[in-house]
């Protein structure tokens, strides 16, 4: 484990939670290995309530389900990118350390964006939340490591969606520069490959007052887009499979839009909104 690691693991005691179950764990393969989950049940849901985890490249909607799926089941959809921002609103010894990592272009440092995560989980269970959907964390393998020893994960849901869509849906986001709503203009409709099922996402076209006012953000260029599921890629494939050998890891590919990947989703999660309702009363 690197010095970082070992820093947070005692801050991971510190936090409460006993560590050395997590470390067991991690040690230990499960004794049932498979490639692929089933279809998540109940059981996934351990008794503090649900913990779990969103990963997808930038421009899949991970955020979007994410947040949604945690509105319906009544538990909080913790974004990093939010804690970030919000850390680096005030002046701080971490807000520093953020600042000066960005100005380098350089990554976030593990020990900051964990910490910051651990006092929002410490908030969140004095407070009595019962779960969580964590999205844009961990983003690597030391990070997911040390997530272990602070808290269970009971599921890794892993958004898929075939590059070219995603190039496709980024390169068709607008804002509206008067009230900032976004929109896409991207009308997907593809063959599936490899006979997986044809592609379709309409476009989300602005309101006539909105249209004429349609702006551009500067990264959404063909080749920053690319070079950002580049380094998602190379990141994420370790965190993939750090998942994957736990047994963790649901894949699920998103063939639509959200009015028809929603349904799937649920569906696929073995949740449904008559079920959501009951979870939020007996979690
Ligand atoms: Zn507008």
């Amino acid at each position: 484990m690197t010095l970082v690691g070992r820093r947070l693991t005692a801050e991971a005691f510190r936090w409460g939670r006993a560590a050395s179950g997590a470390v067991q764990r991690a040690m230990d393969p499960p004794s049932s290995w498979s490639l692929r989950v089933e279809a998540p049940s109940k059981r996934q849901v351990s008794k503090n309530g649900m913990h779990w985890v969103f990963l997808g490249c930038p421009g899949v909607g991970k955020g979007t389900y994410a947040s949604r799926l945690a509105s319906l089941l009544s538990i909080p959809h913790i974004a990093m990118g939010d804690l970030v921002r919000q850390e680096l609103s005030q002046p701080s010894e971490a807000s520093k350390k953020l600042i000066y990592a960005m100005s380098q272009g350089k990554l976030l440092p593990d020990q900051v964006v964990v910490s910051l995560l651990s006092t929002r989980l410490e908030k969140g269970a004095l407070e009595g939340e019962k779960g969580f959907i964590l999205d844009g964390f961990p983003r690597n393998t030391t990070q997911a490591e040390i997530l272990e020893q602070v808290t269970e994960i009971d599921l890794v849901v892993n958004l898929k969606l075939r590059e070219d869509v995603v190039i496709s849906k980024c390169l068709g986001r607008r804002i509206c520069s008067q009230c900032k709503g976004n929109f896409n203009v991207a009308n997907i409709d593809v063959e599936g490959s490899d006979g997986g099922p044809r592609i379709s996402m309409p476009p989300l076209l602005p309101p006539p007052s909105c249209a004429t006012k349609m702006t551009i953000r500067a990264d959404d260029t063909e080749e920053v887009v690319r070079e950002r599921l580049r380094i998602y890629a190379e990141e994420s494939k370790p965190v993939e499979d750090f998942y994957r050998l736990r047994g963790n890891l649901f894949d699920f590919e998103v063939a639509g839009g959200i009015p028809e990947t929603w349904p799937r989703l649920l569906d696929a999660l073995n949740l449904s909104e008559k079920d959501c309702t009951h979870q939020k009363v007996s979690v």
